[in-house]
C-alpha cells in the first residue's frame, strides 16, 4: 500500500491523491454556456422511477430491536435510511425543495422526498459527508433535531461539529480520516469510520477547504454499509480494501453488504471527473472495495450537471452489460423503495 500524503493543510484541507484545483470563473462560465448551446441536460426520456414507501415493514423493522432486518431505502438523492444493527441511520439528509443556501434560485428538487420527514422512525444516527448544500441542508438538520424522542447522534468530518452545534444541537462528533468512532447498536458495539473521498468543500465564497469531506464505514454486526459521500476516482477505495481486510476478509463474512456509491453529476467529464466518478468509475469502486452488493444513488433527484436526470442507470445496465456483471451486483432502486440485505447474524432471518 502506498503510504497516501497528508490531507491536513494550513487552513484546511486535500485529497490524498490528487488536489482539488477549484475551476476558475471561465470554466464554469465555459461550462454553462456550452450546455446551455447544447441544451443539456437533455430532458429524461422516462420518469424517474418513485415507489411509495413501505411504511408499516419500516416502522415495525424500527422497533424489532437486534431482530431487524438489514435494509436500505431511497429517500432521493444522497439521502438513504439505512436500517441495521437496530438502528435507523440516515445518510446526507436532504429533504428541502432546493439544494442552495437560497429559497427561491439554485438546484430544485425534481422528485418529492420517497420517505418525509414526518413518515420517517425516529433516527438514531445521522452520517453527513460533507458541507454541499445537496448534502447538508439546514432545514433538515433542524427537523431532525426536533424529532420526537430527541435529536439523532450527527456524526460529521473535521471542522464541522462547529455548524452543527451553532445549530443548538449538542449531539455531534466530528472524525478524521480513518477515524473510528465506537457505535452501540441493539446487537452489541459496531465501529463507523470515516474514510477518504476525493472531493472538496465550501459553503460560501471564503470556506473552501476549510472544512473535510469524507465517506463512511459502518461495521454493524448484522450488515456493513459503506456510504462514499461524493468522490471522484481515486486509489483512496484500494487503500480502504487493505485497511479492512482485518474484519473483511473471507474468514469474515468478506467485503461490505452494501455500498452506497454516486452514479450522477458526472457530465461533462472535463469539468467533473475531479469530483464525481461516472459510471464506469463507480464500477471500479465497487471493485476495488471488494463489495458484495452496490447502490447507486446522487441521482435522479437534483439536475446538477449535463448527464439527463434518468441517464445513470441507464449508462449502469449498459456498464455491467460491457463488464459481464450481474444486474444485482450494483444496482438502482426508485426512490421510496427498500432493499433488504441478507443478515450477517448467524441463524437470523434474511
Ligand atoms: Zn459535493
Ligand atoms: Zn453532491
Amino acid at each position: 500500500m502506498i503510504k497516501p500524503p497528508s490531507h491536513h493543510r494550513a487552513g484546511g484541507f486535500q485529497n490524498n491523491y490528487q488536489d482539488f484545483e477549484p475551476k476558475s470563473l471561465a470554466e464554469v462560465l465555459r461550462w454553462r454556456w456550452t450546455a446551455a448551446r447544447e441544451g443539456r441536460p437533455r430532458p429524461p426520456l422516462a420518469a424517474i422511477p418513485v415507489l411509495p414507501p413501505e411504511l408499516d415493514f419500516l416502522h415495525a423493522n424500527a422497533r424489532a430491536g437486534a431482530a431487524m432486518q438489514p435494509c436500505v431505502t431511497w429517500i432521493g438523492h444522497a439521502t438513504v435510511l439505512a436500517q441495521l444493527g437496530g438502528l435507523n441511520v440516515l445518510t446526507d439528509p436532504m429533504f428541502s425543495l432546493r439544494a442552495s443556501p437560497l429559497s427561491f434560485l439554485g438546484p430544485k428538487r425534481e422528485q418529492p422526498p420517497g420517505v418525509t420527514m414526518a413518515q420517517m422512525p425516529r433516527i438514531d444516527l445521522v452520517l453527513v459527508s460533507h458541507n454541499h448544500f445537496d448534502h447538508l441542508d439546514e432545514a433538515s438538520v433542524l427537523a431532525l433535531a426536533a424529532q420526537p424522542g430527541g435529536p439523532p447522534q450527527f456524526i460529521v468530518p473535521l471542522g464541522l461539529a462547529d455548524w452543527v452545534r451553532k445549530r443548538g444541537i449538542g449531539s455531534v462528533v466530528e472524525l478524521d480520516w480513518w477515524q473510528g468512532h465506537a457505535v452501540q447498536t441493539r446487537q452489541g458495539a459496531a465501529e463507523l469510520v470515516l474514510v477518504p473521498a476525493q472531493h472538496w468543500s465550501a459553503r460560501g465564497l471564503t470556506d473552501r477547504m476549510r472544512t473535510l469531506w469524507g465517506g463512511f464505514a459502518l461495521f454493524a454486526p448484522d450488515c456493513h454499509l459503506f456510504f462514499a459521500g461524493d468522490t471522484g476516482y481515486s486509489r483512496d477505495f484500494i487503500d480502504m480494501r487493505d485497511r479492512f481486510a482485518h474484519r473483511q476478509g473471507p474468514a469474515h463474512g468478506g467485503g461490505f453488504d452494501i455500498a452506497l456509491l454516486p452514479l450522477g453529476a458526472y457530465e461533462p467529464r472535463w469539468f467533473m471527473q475531479a469530483q464525481h466518478v461516472n459510471v464506469d468509475e463507480a464500477i471500479r469502486i465497487h471493485h476495488d472495495l471488494g463489495a458484495k452488493r452496490s447502490l447507486g444513488v446522487h441521482w435522479g433527484t437534483f439536475a446538477l450537471s449535463d448527464e439527463a436526470l434518468d441517464e445513470p442507470p441507464r449508462a449502469l445496465t449498459a456498464a455491467l452489460q460491457r463488464q459481464g456483471m450481474a444486474a444485482q451486483d450494483f444496482c438502482t432502486i426508485a426512490i421510496g423503495e427498500t432493499l433488504r440485505l441478507p443478515t450477517r447474524l448467524a441463524g437470523a432471518r434474511g
